[in-house]
């Protein structure tokens, strides 16, 4: 008998011993009939939108070719745990009460839109991961927020995903119907008081808006309409919003009215405020998703790279090809280790080129690679910290 035989021979005395176990627990009964019934509760059945129905029949133009598949980092990362975008759209095409139980591999998406591109018949795979993440969160919140109970634990008790917002000491000065919102995460886990002062470096006068949360990380599981902060922000009657965390800058972009204009902070540092002091130093940049892909931030922060001195290199697939970091689509709160084996292949290709200090500008992107970096002894800073 040869070790193939052996594994299929072990494989099945496994399960007749599982099966033979299982069937003299007791068990709870359940009425089939009236389960099967709920599936089909007409809220469940008209949760989706009118607007969103094409959007979910996008998944009739995928032909299954597989030119999507090396594309998904995650899912090369995730060890069998991910199946990958021709997965998702496999999920998207079953019956409605079917979502359910694909939530896993749903969430397991970082929602980096980086498959799209690649595929030549245009099935926008994060949107579906997305709406379908919404539509089970429409028909059961309970059953989302189960898998996130610290994000509720600190909505609850904090008003955002992330907890306790930072004292500060300092506030900017202003008042011109310019508002700066670092948003929930850097208020919480940040350095609020880094935006703080470049904003008064560079004359921004804009006025703080704290305590407030625009939603997009609640929104990427599924979690919509619940941002405690979009109404805040609508308060203090703005002109413009300036933002710092790329996930605020993509999900504002969206929710603000088009008269409020959103903008992002680095785009407000002039290129020549940049000190040459890095003596040519090689750096790699890492475009964080929703900054590059989704808002088309490209040129600038490789202009300060630039102007700080660095010699910048590439990563191989960067700019709006760039892989995810990891943490995108909520993956660092659903699964933490998947999240940093993503993050530690980014890592690993910056440590391969030998560059020792990888730039960013999301403070999510910058913690999660940190960590994956630390015992490869790769820093990983944020552009704007050159400018404080
Ligand atoms: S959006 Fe990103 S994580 Fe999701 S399937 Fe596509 S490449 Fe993979
Ligand atoms: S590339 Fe597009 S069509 Fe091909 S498997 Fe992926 S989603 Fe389907």
């Amino acid at each position: 008998m040869d070790g193939k035989q052996l594994k299929a021979l072990s494989v099945l005395g496994y399960n007749f011993w599982l099966h033979l176990f299982r069937s003299v627990l007791p068990r709870k009964k359940e009425n089939q009939a009236e389960k099967f019934k709920g599936y089909f509760r007409s809220d469940w059945i008209t949760s989706f939108r009118p607007e969103e129905i094409p959007q979910v029949y996008n998944f009739e133009n995928c032909t299954v070719c597989g030119l999507c598949q090396p594309a998904c980092l995650p899912m090369i990362a995730s060890q069998g745990r991910f199946l990958g975008p021709e997965h998702l759209a496999a999920c998207a095409g079953r019956s409605q009460p079917e979502y359910v139980s694909d939530l896993d591999d749903f969430l397991r998406c970082t929602l980096c839109g980086r498959c799209e591109p690649a595929c030549p018949d245009e099935v926008k795979i994060s949107e579906l991961a997305l709406l379908m993440r919404k539509w089970i969160f429409r028909v059961d919140p309970a059953m989302t927020w189960s898998l996130f109970p610290e994000a509720r634990k600190n909505l609850d008790q904090f008003g955002n995903p992330f907890g306790k917002e930072q004292e500060l000491s300092a506030r900017p000065s202003g008042k011109n119907g310019r508002v700066l919102f670092p948003g929930c995460r850097e208020m919480a886990l940040g350095e609020p008081g880094k935006w703080v002062k470049l904003a008064d470096k560079f004359g921004m006068e804009a006025e703080l808006l704290s305590g407030a949360c625009c939603g997009g990380f609640f929104e990427e599981i599924g979690a919509e309409g619940v941002n405690p902060g979009l109404e805040k922000i609508l308060a203090r009657n703005p002109q413009e919003v300036i933002t710092v965390c790329p996930h605020c800058y993509y999900r504002l972009s969206k929710k603000l009215p088009p008269t409020v204009k959103v903008r992002f902070l680095l785009e407000l540092i002039p290129e020549k405020a940049a000190a040459k002091a890095n003596g040519g130093k090689r750096v790699m940049f890492h475009d964080p998703c929703f900054l590059g892909r989704k808002m088309g931030m490209l040129a600038q922060p490789r202009n300060l790279i630039q102007q700080l001195g660095f010699e910048l290199m590439e990563f191989k697939e960067s700019k709006d090809l760039s892989e995810c970091c990891g943490g995108g689509g909520g993956l660092f709160w659903h699964d933490p280790e998947m999240a940093s084996r993503v993050s530690a292949l980014r890592v690993a290709e910056a440590q391969k080129a030998g560059v020792s200090l990888i730039l960013t500008e999301c403070g999510l992107c910058r913690e999660l690679m940190q960590k994956a970096g630390s015992g490869a002894k790769i820093e990983v800073k944020r552009i704007s910290d050159f400018f404080v």
